[in-house]
């Protein structure tokens, strides 16, 4: 009986084998004793007291391993149950000695240890995730906040009066405060997306349509660059897709606005659909602006990325438009990506699924 082997009894078999080991040790030692010293002892006389001692040894070894081993394997096991969220009832009815309890308890506990680990990796994760979020926004509400109380101060410390900047200091901390009002929005609309709380509402409309009314949306922002908005000639005039339509168009807007911000002066912005199957179509806005270096492009939809930060604030963006857009296509179970090359230009697709 090799070792690999006994790791493989049940208890009960092993306090099985202990009791025959000692049984037959015992027996050898009678057998000694009847040749030796005592001849008139009966061999029935020995059977019994093998019999006897084999009892006597096999109670004796589970009685030790019930209550040395078992006992305070059990209690790891209950604790370890107590903080698993996902229980192993069909284990904790196995908690007896007919069953390899060790294996399966040590089998538990590795797996217990390494979720743990990976909870406590996710949660630092987390951590450093949030504290980067909550240094994010206090930056993006210091500066309009600063500005105001910079024209504010002036403007109460004698500046109303002086005709030369008190309506210019009125206006940009007008401005700023616009500019508050969009990150608090935003920030808004996401928190309102990761808590479920923003529901798609999807009906049947025309793509071309809301393509139309994004691009009156956002026309003055362009025509202040002399860029174009259009859509690829080649496209059919009716194309019915099935999604929210306002989040949509918001997509768009979001969209066409950067076009715009990060266009070059006198560009084009082309938005065009495809059918990808019955089911699906690609939907593609593309300009011909200063393009994102490919080192970016993997972080572009996160909350406050930024290729250009200052370029970015001085177009007023806030780095959260992106971070919506793809909320929105996601909540709807469709992907979005992005390819660009730096000073070419930059195309978005995303799908929806078509009516
Ligand atoms: P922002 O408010 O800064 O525009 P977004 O989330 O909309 O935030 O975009 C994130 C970053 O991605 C921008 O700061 C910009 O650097 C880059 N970006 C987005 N769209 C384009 C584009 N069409 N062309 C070039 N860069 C873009």
């Amino acid at each position: 009986m090799s070792l690999i082997n006994l790791k493989n009894q049940t208890p009960l078999q092993l306090a099985r084998y202990s009791a025959s080991i000692i049984t037959l040790s015992n027996l050898v030692g009678l057998v000694l004793l009847k040749f030796w010293f005592i001849p008139s002892f009966s061999i029935w006389l020995m059977l019994g007291l093998s019999v006897i001692i084999f009892i006597v040894a096999y109670f004796l070894v589970v009685g030790i391993l019930e209550r040395y081993i078992y006992h305070r394997v059990k209690l790891i096991h209950k604790t370890i149950h107590r903080f698993k969220s996902k229980r192993n009832e069909s284990l904790s009815d196995k908690l007896d000695l007919k069953h390899r309890l060790i294996d399966e308890v040590e089998h538990e506990v590795l797996e217990w240890a390494k979720d743990q680990e990976k909870e406590m990796d996710d949660l630092r994760e987390l951590e450093v995730y949030r504290r980067e979020f909550m240094g994010n926004i206090s930056h993006e509400l210091k500066t309009p906040i600063f500005n105001m109380q910079g024209y504010l101060y002036t403007l109460i410390e004698g500046g109303l009066y002086d005709e030369n900047i008190n309506m210019s200091y009125l206006k940009r901390t007008a401005k700023n405060l616009e500019r508050l009002q969009v990150i608090v929005e935003e920030l808004d609309m996401i928190s309102r997306f990761e808590s479920n709380q923003l529901k798609i509402e999807s009906k049947a409309f025309d793509l071309p349509t809301l393509i139309l009314e994004a691009f009156q949306a956002t026309e003055l922002t362009a025509k202040e660059k002399g860029i174009s908005l259009y859509i690829r000639s080649d496209m059919p005039t009716g194309y019915l897709v099935d999604a929210d339509r306002d989040k949509i168009k918001q997509v768009f807007i979001n969209l066409l606005i950067n076009s715009v911000k990060y266009g070059d002066k006198n560009g084009n912005t082309v938005v065009s659909f495809y059918n990808v199957d019955d089911q699906t179509c690609l939907i593609e806005v593309t300009d011909n602006g200063m393009g994102i270096a490919a080192q970016h492009l993997p972080r572009l939809f996160e909350r406050f990325y930024r290729v250009d930060t200052s370029r970015s604030r001085d177009e007023g963006g806030t780095g959260l438009g992106l971070a919506i857009v793809k909320h929105i296509i996601e909540a709807h179970n469709q992907t979005i990506n992005v390819r660009s090359t730096v000073d070419v230009g930059s195309t978005f697709a995303f799908t929806l699924k078509r009516s």
